[in-house]
C-alpha cells in the first residue's frame, strides 16, 4: 500500500506492532533498481512488514542541478516493490511532512567518519543525511532500518547516528547488488548510455585489482596502480581512490594487522558521478 501522511503511517505502524509484527525501514530517495529491490528483501529475512520511504532529500544535496536532475518516478517505483513483495508499505512524504517549515540540515559530530572522502567532497551532505534520517527514524519508529554497503560511509554514519540520538533502532547493512560487469546498481546508472555503463565497470576492477594486491604491496602502490588504470580510460576521471579501516574511514598510508580495510572510489563519468567500495582482507 502507498501512504503519504504521517498520521496514516503511524496507525499503520501502531495497529501492526499491536500484532506483535516487526518492522523495517528502508530509505531511498527513489529510482529504484535491482539493488533497492534486493535491500528490501534482505529486509524482509528479519522483519514480517518492510517500509520503504522513497523522498528525494533536499539537504543532503550539496548542488542543486544534481537535485533537479535526481531521476523521479514514483509510478514505476511503486509497482516494483508491490509486485516484489505486497506487504510493502510504501510511504511517500511531502517536504513539509519530514521537515515541517524548517526545512535545513542540522550540525551533527560524527567524528572522523565524515571527515574524508565523501564527506571531504561533498561538503554538508552527511549533515543533511543524518538529519533526514532522525527524522524518518522518529516518524516511522522501526525496529530495525537497512542501508547498503554500497554507501559505506553512509551506512557507518547511521549507526553513529543512532548512538548519539539514541534512538531505538538496529541498524543492518546489506550487500552491494552489482550488474554482471561489476558495476554497482545505482541510480545514476540510468544516466548513461549502454557504452557508458560498459566503461564504467572499471570502477569495479579497480576494486578488485586492490583487493589481489592488497597483501602484498604496500597502499602507496595500490594507488598509484589505480591511478595508472584511470589513466588509461579517458572516459572516467578519478575523484578519489582511498584505503582506510572501517572503524575510523580515515584513509591510510600503512597497514596495520588487526584491521578490516575497504577500497573507496569515487569517479566521473561526464557529469554522472559514481561510488563504489570492496572489502580488502
Ligand atoms: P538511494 O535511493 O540511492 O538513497 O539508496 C537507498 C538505499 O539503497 C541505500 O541504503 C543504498 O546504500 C542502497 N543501495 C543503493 N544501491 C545499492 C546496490 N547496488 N546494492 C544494494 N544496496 C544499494
Amino acid at each position: 500500500m502507498n501512504i503519504s501522511t504521517n498520521t496514516a503511517l503511524q496507525e499503520q505502524i501502531q495497529d501492526l506492532k499491536a500484532h506483535k509484527k516487526i518492522i523495517g525501514l528502508v530509505p531511498t530517495m527513489g529510482a529504484l533498481h535491482e539493488g533497492h529491490l534486493s535491500l528490501v528483501n534482505f529486509a524482509y529475512q528479519y522483519c514480517d512488514v518492510v517500509v520503504v520511504s522513497i523522498f528525494v532529500n533536499p539537504t543532503q544535496f550539496n548542488n542543486s542541478g544534481d537535485l533537479e536532475k535526481y531521476p523521479r518516478n514514483f509510478e514505476k517505483d511503486y509497482q516494483l516493490l508491490i509486485s516484489n513483495n505486497p506487504k510493502t508499505i510504501v510511504y511517500t512524504p511531502s517536504i513539509n511532512h519530514v521537515y515541517g517549515e524548517d526545512v535545513k540540515a542540522e550540525d551533527f559530530d560524527f567524528g572522523s567518519i565524515v571527515s574524508y572522502m565523501e564527506g571531504q567532497y561533498r561538503q554538508g551532505h552527511f549533515n543533511g543525511v543524518g538529519t533526514v534520517l532522525k527524522r524518518l527514524f522518529a516518524i516511522v519508529k522501526p525496529h530495525k532500518a537497512f542501508f547498503g554497503e554500497k554507501d559505506f560511509q553512509q551506512l557507518q554514519l547511521v549507526k553513529k547516528l543512532v548512538e548519539i540520538t539514541q534512538q531505538p533502532v538496529e541498524v543492518i547493512g546489506s550487500p552491494t547488488l552489482r550488474m554482471s560487469n561489476g558495476l554497482a546498481e545505482s541510480s545514476r546508472n540510468y544516466r548513461l548510455t549502454p557504452a557508458e555503463v560498459e566503461e564504467a565497470s572499471l570502477i569495479y576492477k579497480a576494486l578488485s585489482q586492490a583487493k589481489t594486491m592488497f597483501n602484498d604491496f604496500s597502499i602507496n602502490e595500490i594507488k598509484s596502480s589505480i591511478q595508472d588504470l584511470f589513466e588509461d580510460h579517458q572516459l572516467l576521471e578519478l575523484e578519489y581512490f582511498e584505503v582506510a579501516p572501517t572503524s575510523t574511514l580515515i584513509p591510510a598510508q600503512t597497514k596495520k594487522t588487526h584491521l578490516n580495510y575497504r577500497a573507496f572510489i569515487a569517479a566521473y563519468i561526464r557529469d554522472v558521478r559514481l561510488i563504489d567500495n570492496l572489502a580488502l582482507n
